[in-house]
């Protein structure tokens, strides 16, 4: 089938439909995107741990933006909305709610439209803390949450280059990109 596909790309030069029933028809990609600003107070509240940091995330729930960014990425590859409609911010029962639960909740509602997690890639956008040391616990702690591996889970970390509300150390903000297969 291959074969076929790359000589019609030859001959067309241009793409070709992928096909019903093969490998690519199950898997679903999603992005999330967060951002929150930092307080004085910690620990800073990050994926699911606490890391040690004299500021903190400040939000409605407890400001989890890489959680945060993980649940929009899983609930927009199954085309299940988002976060605020799943956790209005106008809700009091979400006031310092542990973004653990959010991430269950989509995870819940992904398996239940018959999909499971094959990897989760994140960027987290900090002057600091230096997230380095942390990484390998932080893929654990989602790993755990996400029902996969932690060798399907990256984490990265970039600065602001000392510019904006991240470089100045008002906000933080996470990017997250997710992959489900179909069963
Ligand atoms: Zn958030």
């Amino acid at each position: 089938m291959l074969r076929v596909v790359a000589i019609l790309r030859f001959l067309y030069n241009r793409p070709v439909p992928i096909e019903e029933g093969s490998d690519t028809t199950n898997l679903r990609v999603g992005i999330g995107h967060d951002t929150h600003r930092l307080g004085p107070g910690g620990p800073l509240k990050l994926g699911g741990m606490e890391i040690p940091y004299d500021r903190t995330l400040i939000g409605h729930s407890d400001a989890d933006v890489l959680l945060h960014a993980v649940t929009d990425a899983l609930l927009g590859a199954a085309s299940l909305g988002d976060i605020g409609q799943l956790f209005p911010d106008t809700d009091v029962a979400n006031r310092d709610r542990d973004s653990s639960e959010m991430v269950l909740a989509a995870l819940q509602r992904v398996m239940a439209s018959g999909f499971s997690v094959v990897n989760v890639d994140c960027i987290v956008f900090a002057e600091q803390p230096k997230l380095g040391p942390f990484f390998d616990s932080l893929r654990v702690r989602m790993a755990e949450l996400l029902e996969i591996v932690p060798e399907a889970v990256g984490i990265k970390a970039k600065t602001g280059e000392g510019v904006g509300p991240v470089g100045k150390g008002e906000a933080m903000s996470a990017q997250c990109v997710v992959l489900l297969e179909g069963k």
